[in-house]
């Protein structure tokens, strides 16, 4: 089984390279579908993008954040009583309609992750938070 996965990935591994050393020849920006070791919040963005930019620019932000408060409170009730699978399913969406508005506000949130959280914690500047209890962090 563990073979087989390594056989898979190995092959999308190849296809990809030849792919990017293509395009980087022919100067063409080539989209490659994410999978479990190329997603990053760069990718989802990216992703996101080609899915549905006409809709959310159409959308705008406010109509977007609604979305996403209306997935807040789906993840909220599978969080009380979802299946495993339905709350994998409300984490996704969540995370889905954030990186929507993160596009629409023009925003990277990979770059906004790295600099508020990447060098520690912004309330103390620690990897492992040091706050105090009663504060947010
Ligand atoms: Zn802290």
């Amino acid at each position: 089984m563990l073979q087989k996965f390594n056989a898979k990935t190995q092959r999308r591994k190849e296809k990809k390279s030849v792919l990017n050393k293509e395009s980087r020849k022919k100067g063409i920006v080539v989209h490659v579908e994410p999978d479990e070791e190329t997603l990053t919040l760069h990718g989802l963005q990216e992703l996101i993008e080609r899915m549905y930019s006409s809709k959310d620019e159409a959308r705008g932000v406010d109509g977007t954040f609604m979305w996403l408060m209306e997935e807040i409170g789906e993840l909220a009730a599978a969080l009380r009583e979802g299946s495993p699978e339905e709350l994998a399913a409300e984490f996704a969406d969540v995370l889905a309609w954030l990186a929507t508005i993160a596009n629409v506000a023009g925003v990277d949130l990979q770059q906004a992750v790295l600099d508020k959280y990447g060098r520690g914690c912004p309330g103390c500047g620690a990897m492992t938070c040091r706050c105090d209890v009663s504060e947010k962090p």
